[in-house]
This record gives C-alpha cells, structure tokens and sequence, in this order.
C-alpha cells in the first residue's frame, strides 16, 4: 500500500498513480489529519482494500505541488548517526557499538518538492531511508519490529557542518534543523511492498551527478536493530519520524569537499519508494 499526504491529508495512491482521500472514501471515519490516522493504523491497514473499493471514491491525480511529508506531525523525531560503516570511515569516525542518536527539530521537516534556502556556513547533503512508526511501544524486540512500521519514505538531512562540528561536543541536532532541512516524502509505502525491507537502494544526486548511492543492507544497525535499541530507553509512539542513516558519499568526506550552493538541484532517491526534487536558494 502507498499513501501520500495531498493538500495536508491523507490519500491511498493507487497503481495508476491516482489519490484516493482517505477521511471522504471513509465517510468520515477517519480524521482528514495524517497524524489521527497513525493513531489509527491497524484500523487503517484493515479498512484500506474497502477504502480503495469504494463507490464513487473521490480520486484525483496526483499532483508534485500538492504533495506534502507524509508524516507531518510527529510527536518525535530520531536520527541516527554513522550507521553506516563506509560513511563513518569517510567522517573520520569509528563504527559505533551502540546507536549514535540525535534530533532532527520537527520544524525543520518539510515535503518532497519544493525550495530550501541555505543557511550560512557548508551544507551538505546525505539521504536517508526514512522509518514512520504506526505502532508505538517499549522494550520492542527485533524480531516483531517490522511489525511497528507504518511505511518507509525518502528522507535527506541536510546539515550545515561548520555548526556541526564546531565547540567541545557534536551540535548535530541544531545543524540539521534548519528550515526545510528535513525533506520527507513522496509516498509512504507499506514494509509488505518490499521484496525484502532490510534490503533497499538508496542514492543522492546534485545537478545530475550521482553522488551518493548504497543500500540499507549496509547498515550497521539495520531497521529493526534501530526500534529495538530506541525503544529500550524511549517509548515509540504512533507517528514517530526515524531516520536511519546515511550511505557513503557525502559532501564533507570528499577531496576537496564540495557543499551546495545556490541554485544547485538536489534529488534523493530510494527504490520502490520514488524521488525527492529540490532546488536550494
Ligand atoms: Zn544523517
């Protein structure tokens, strides 16, 4: 199942790429707010095939310009650093041994089109398989994690480096929150979507060159490592944004290093998902 946020509610896409709103193919059971209907998943999940049956379902293209993040709301967002080993070793860092966690702020998210404006300082690009949750708990283990996972969406964390790494600690939460920092979208796809979820590719590309692309078999703390270990401190809620960490290929690990700049085009792409597009200002 693919879901997507049109115009601030939630739609089911279908094959052909038409939306199909979820609160009016309902009748109103289900809120026109994306983040009610986490709250709901298992309802959502059940009700979909009726959803998408529906007599005179109100369908309606899709649109690039009405698209938005597919998770808008969350009641929290985590990110984990170095997790990959490539990435780390290009950052000058040792593969962690427990997760590395930080924030990315919820007004820094933003939807998959559109433009961002650069900060001051070196911005830098890094894509990222993006977790929602649709079940929430603690103490998650492993084994039935997949089972808490709403969808998988395109993430890119932007970051500004220069705040990154400057003073006596990492400030990764603060130089990755700007506006528009944290892109997510174009669709929410379900994990049964995937021939297998722990196997994905991803790639990042500026101006048409390729410049990052892995695949999430390379993580060091694949998926459901990721829920469980957040969840034996954290309690997951419905909703809830991760994103999970960048492949090799970034800005800052390149001789020489190279940032965005003005009017460069961005596009973050993951398979089975679809692309990002955007241009930074
Ligand atoms: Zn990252």
């Amino acid at each position: 199942m693919r879901l997507a946020n049109i115009v601030d509610r939630f739609a089911l896409i279908t094959p052909d790429d038409q939306a199909v709103d979820v609160s009016r193919a309902s009748g109103g059971r289900f809120s026109p707010r994306i983040q009610d209907c986490y709250e709901r998943w298992d309802e959502l999940l059940a009700a979909a095939p009726d959803l998408h049956r529906a007599q005179g379902r109100p369908l309606t293209e899709v649109r690039p310009h009405e698209v938005g993040n597919p998770a808008p709301q969350p009641r929290q967002v985590f990110a984990i650093g170095l997790n990959y080993a490539d990435h780390a070793a290009e950052a000058g860092l040792a593969v962690p041994e427990d997760l590395t966690v930080f924030t990315k702020f919820a007004s820094s998210l933003t939807g998959p089109y559109g433009t961002i404006a650069l900060p001051p300082g070196t911005v830098d690009w890094e894509v990222e398989l993006v977790v929602v949750l649709g079940r929430g708990g603690r103490n998650i283990p492993a084994e039935t994690a997949w089972d808490h996972v709403a969808g998988l969406s395109v993430g890119q964390d932007l970051s500004e480096r220069t705040m990154q790494s400057a003073g006596p600690a990492p400030q990764y939460s603060l130089a990755k929150s700007f506006p528009g920092f944290g892109p997510i979208g174009p669709f929410l796809v379900t994990p049964d979507e995937f021939e297998d979820p722990d196997i994905i590719e991803l790639s990042c590309s500026v101006n048409g060159e390729q410049v990052q692309k892995g695949t999430t078999a390379s993580m060091v703390f694949p998926v459901p490592e990721i829920i469980a270990r957040l969840s034996r401190v954290a309690t997951l809620l419905p909703g809830d944004v991760i994103f999970t960490g960048t492949p090799p290929g970034v800005g800052v690990g390149r001789s020489p290093q190279r940032f965005l700049a003005p009017g460069d085009e961005l596009v973050t792409a993951i398979e089975g998902i679809g692309e990002m597009r955007h241009r930074l200002s």
